[in-house]
């Protein structure tokens, strides 16, 4: 039998620092995804009916008892290729705690608005403002690369100047081609994209990255891809659904990047 890539929803944004609402999105970006609107073939030509194993969603409560519960879920999927939908992206520490532990310290390509790099923010380590200081301390990463990034303040500059992270330049967000190696994770905020794009996020920031510019940089990923998480799709802020069917194009594509790149079993 073909390989199948897991599908996981984490339903938690207990650790959103504006606006709640991205625990909502599992069901809204599956809804998307099989929805008969369109088709599930990727751009590389790869059929994807039949071969998503999806594994439903979690409810990981609160405190730091959720942060274990979606370690603990997130083991049960990463033996084999592995999509994330967050969620908020405070979600991303925890599950690259047992992606870390199956394939050791990953390459991770994060898109975003925001570096997420703060130390603590509103006196909360795990803040969805923070995971990949946790990462990094962590010893998770081997590289982090980040494209998208479009609010940088004096600490997080500091931050990423201290753990060495590699912030693509607005002006090369067009040509960037990613040279990581080695087991690839993917971290997609959806606020990377412009909120043209991508509207039904909680902290919409302008002059962001067109749909078409990240498909690119994904769909050039060597890899091996190994796992995945999509992050932020606030449906309260997407009454058309419109934000929702973008999420569905990235987890297509993601998903072929992961069947097209799968590690030597
Ligand atoms: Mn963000
Ligand atoms: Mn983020």
């Amino acid at each position: 039998m073909s390989t199948r890539v897991r599908l996981l929803g984490l339903r938690y944004d207990e650790r959103s620092s504006h606006l709640r609402g991205a625990a909502e999105a599992p069901p809204r970006i599956r809804e998307a995804l099989f929805s008969g609107a369109s088709n599930l073939w990727a751009e590389d030509g790869t059929d994807l009916d039949g071969r998503f194993d999806d594994r439903g969603d979690v409810e990981p409560g609160t405190g730091d008892a959720a942060l274990a519960a979606i370690t603990a879920a997130a083991r049960g999927v990463v033996d084999g290729p592995a999509l994330f939908l967050g969620g908020d992206h405070s979600i991303t520490f925890p599950v690259m705690r047992a992606v870390a532990e199956r394939h050791g310290p990953v390459s991770i390509l994060h898109f975003d608005a925001h570096p997420d790099l703060y130390d603590q923010y509103q006196g909360d380590p795990f803040s969805h403002a923070c995971p990949f200081a946790r990462v990094l301390e962590a010893g998770f990463a081997r590289r982090l690369v980040q494209v998208g990034i479009r609010t940088l303040n004096g600490h997080q500059r500091e931050q990423a100047r201290r753990f060495g992270v590699e912030i693509v330049p607005v002006a090369e967000w067009d040509r960037y081609v990613p040279d990581l190696t080695g087991p690839c994770y993917v971290s997609f905020d959806l606020d990377g994209l412009d909120p043209a794009f991508a509207p039904g996020v909680s902290h919409r920031e302008p002059g962001g990255l067109s749909v078409r510019q990240a498909l690119r940089v994904i769909q050039a990923l060597r890899g091996p891809v190994v796992a995945a998480d999509l992050v932020e799709l606030n449906p309260g802020q997407d009454p058309s659904g419109a934000s929702a069917v973008v999420c569905a194009k990235l987890i297509k594509e993601l998903a072929a990047r992961l069947l097209a790149t799968l590690p030597p079993a």
